[in-house]
């Protein structure tokens, strides 16, 4: 009897909403009811149904360390809106249990479970109580569920949502998990925390990756092979992809390995779990922004932006077609203290970046003992011209690499305040059915809890 009222009251709702939607300049009725079955469409601005759609599937993109000031850099570098910027829905707080400023450990465990917990610590709480994580949930619900990061696989932020350990850095442990956790795809680094010391990796005795293959995983090493990857998920298959021994390549180098760039992995992975008929949950991390923030590399954080922003479309072209999957881009905290703008220039000019084709620490390295040549290495990776000044401040410095990201900045009118994260409150972005839940200001805590919601998964 309950039910069916809330049904009809539900239908009422919808009739008021779309008289509120034909009338010019008038939201809905406050008494249209509550904004998620009454909030006029799904506010993604691109039209691709409704906003009362089921939440079949959730695509979690985490582009670790980015904020504000990045979203703006980011345009400038690409001489255009980011492919995230017409989802803005609101802002959010980071601090941990035990820290104003988080760690990537305890947002992410605020991210997955929606509970704060200590700096270093994955899916348990201040107490060491296991925490249930929104992708657990799903696959509690029936659903399939993947991780994709450039990082290790065992690294923080894909660990909290499949993991439950004291301390981040026990990533061989985190391994020894996340290969019982019935995760069906997951791709990124760390091969060596799945291989025993026998085989040059980091476990003890066992062989995860033999384990992985086993229990039904596929296992692809290079882009080639993820290309080709045909595993079902409904039979109980999964999708094993480690391209390297440890973290993957900054994207300004990638196309000199054979591995994967994010979107293509995120491609594969929403592939491989689409097949699931109960939907499925995809976390996928932009893991190296977070370093170059902290390593105050403007040049590594516009280009792994931009690899991210293509992992982005992927998500939001699959979205577009299936209309019941909910995609939501949410960094996890600020990194570096950046700032668009520096050192009382007023104008920005970060698209110079999109010519520096190296790490800070790369163009480094090609120096030669004297620092002779600083002049043709910082021009050849660069594009740019330093002045005698700019060259004998990169020959004296302590670190040559510091000196020339500091330049490289410089010009590129990006300040840094700090080598660690920062408090600053994060942008959060969403598409899809359920997308203007996440209208507001609030606690990173909540963003899982908006996903639960919206998957009807408790
Ligand atoms: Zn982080």
């Amino acid at each position: 009897m309950l039910k069916k009222f809330g049904i009809g009251a539900l239908s009422i709702g919808l009739v008021f909403s779309g008289i509120g939607l034909g009338t010019a300049s008038a939201g809905p009725p406050s008494w249209a009811g509550p904004p998620d079955w009454a909030g006029p469409g799904n506010g993604n601005g691109n039209g691709n149904g409704n906003g009362n759609n089921k939440v079949e599937n959730v695509i979690y993109m985490i582009p670790d360390g980015f904020s504000a000031p990045y979203a703006a850099n980011y345009r400038t570098y690409k001489g255009e809106d980011a492919i995230w910027d017409d989802h803005l829905k609101g802002l959010f707080t980071t601090h941990s249990a035990d820290s104003d400023i988080t760690d990537s450990a305890a947002a992410g465990t605020a991210m997955a479970t929606g509970e704060k917990t200590n700096n270093g610590v994955i899916g348990l709480d201040t107490e060491g109580n296991e925490l249930e994580t929104i992708l657990e949930a799903a696959e509690k619900d029936g659903k399939a569920s993947g991780l994709v990061a450039t990082s290790t696989i065992t690294h923080a932020t894909p660990a909290s949502f499949a993991t439950h350990v004291e301390d981040r850095n026990n990533e061989t442990e985190i391994a020894r998990q996340l290969v019982d956790s019935g995760v069906d795809v997951m791709l990124g680094g760390g091969k060596n925390n799945f291989l025993p010391e026998s085989e040059g990796g980091n476990q003890e005795e066992a062989n995860l990756i033999h384990q992985a293959t086993q229990q039904g995983m596929a296992l692809v090493e290079n882009r080639d092979q993820l290309a080709k990857a045909d595993v079902n998920v409904e039979d109980g298959e999964g999708l094993l992809g480690l391209f390297s021994g440890g973290a993957l390549t900054p994207e300004l180098h990638r196309a000199d390995t054979e591995e994967p760039s994010l979107a293509a992995m995120t491609e594969t992975a929403i592939d491989t779990l689409e097949q699931d008929k109960d939907g499925f949950f995809l976390t996928v991390e932009g893991s190296q922004i977070d370093w170059a923030g902290h390593a105050n590399d403007a040049a590594w954080a516009m280009s792994d932006t931009a690899a991210f922003e293509k992992a982005v479309q992927e998500a939001i072209e699959f979205a577009e077609e299936d209309g019941e999957t909910l995609v939501v881009v949410a960094p996890d905290h600020d990194t570096g203290g950046m700032t668009a703008g520096a050192n009382g220039s007023m104008d920005r000019n970060a698209d110079i970046l999109q010519n520096v084709t190296a790490t800070g620490g790369h163009i480094a390295s090609q120096l030669n003992e004297d620092r002779s040549n600083v002049r043709e290495v910082v021009a050849s990776y660069t594009g740019l011209t330093l002045t005698q000044a700019e060259v004998q401040e990169i020959q004296e410095a302590d670190s040559a690499e510091s000196a020339i990201k500091s330049i490289v900045s410089d010009k590129a009118s990006i300040g840094w305040t700090s080598t660690n994260h920062t408090g600053a409150d994060i942008p959060v972005y969403a598409f899809g059915p359920k997308a203007d839940e996440f209208s507001g200001f609030y606690d990173n805590t909540k963003l899982p809890k908006i996903m639960a919601e919206a998957m009807k998964v408790k």
